[in-house]
């Protein structure tokens, strides 16, 4: 899962940072408006969590323009008790939840499970995300496959990895792209770190006696074959 939190108290978000990097989420901080429509708008999230007083332009604008650009992606607003207003417009606008500050960890952590099964069960997405003879279960870590019955355990970076080839299906899809999408922008993963963990997918895929590959498209990337 992967999220952006646009807040400008550093302290704060950090924190913040820090302790949903430990519940397994990827997260990209934008400390300012601009920088976090501009992130927004890349449509790469799994959830949004948003503070209403950001310098540059405010939390209730930039909901305005991404639901206006057509991006449904969650949002969960972060209100202070005197801005009770910016509440109700916030959900007007298409904020999806709020939680007022100070909160509890672990009220976010709820809240942001709700949020993204929401999403899930709202687009009917299927459940089941596959490509040739494999496929994965969403929420799961297994990759089956359907030719031999095989099944094997993902650990997360393969998951991530594999549910991005997955939702590509034979679309090329480049080693920038991974790494943006996999770890996230604020990392030192490098293209070997792709390499590595293509490596370890193609074993996983060997395993399984799977008829699907990951083909290597010189100079462009990978896809699934
Ligand atoms: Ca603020």
């Amino acid at each position: 899962m992967r999220l952006l939190l646009v807040e400008d108290e550093e302290g704060f978000a950090e924190a913040l940072c820090t302790s949903l990097k430990m519940e397994h989420y990827i997260v990209d901080w934008a400390a300012d408006g601009e920088e976090g429509l501009d992130l927004a708008l890349d449509d790469v999230y799994d959830a949004i969590i948003l503070d209403i007083m950001l310098p540059k332009m405010n939390g209730l604008e930039i909901l305005k323009e991404v639901r206006k650009q057509g991006i449904h992606t969650p949002v969960l607003m972060l209100t202070a008790k005197s801005e009770l207003n910016d509440k109700i417009t916030g959900l007007d606008m298409g904020a999806d939840d709020y939680l007022t500050k100070p909160f509890h960890r672990e009220e976010l952590y709820a809240r942001l499970r709700a949020l993204t099964r929401r999403q899930t069960t709202d687009s009917n997405a299927p459940t089941e995300i596959a490509f040739g003879d494999i496929y994965m279960l969403q929420g799961g870590n297994e990759l089956f496959c359907r030719t031999t019955g095989n099944s094997m355990v993902l650990n997360g970076k393969e998951y991530q990895l594999m549910e991005y080839l997955l939702r590509n299906g034979g679309q090329i899809i480049s080693r920038e792209q991974i790494i943006e999408k996999v770890w996230g922008y604020d990392t030192d993963a490098e293209y070997n770190n792709v390499e590595v963990y293509i490596s370890f997918l193609r074993k996983k895929l060997g395993f399984l006696k799977s008829e699907t590959s990951i083909q290597t498209v010189r100079k462009l990337g990978y896809k699934l074959q």
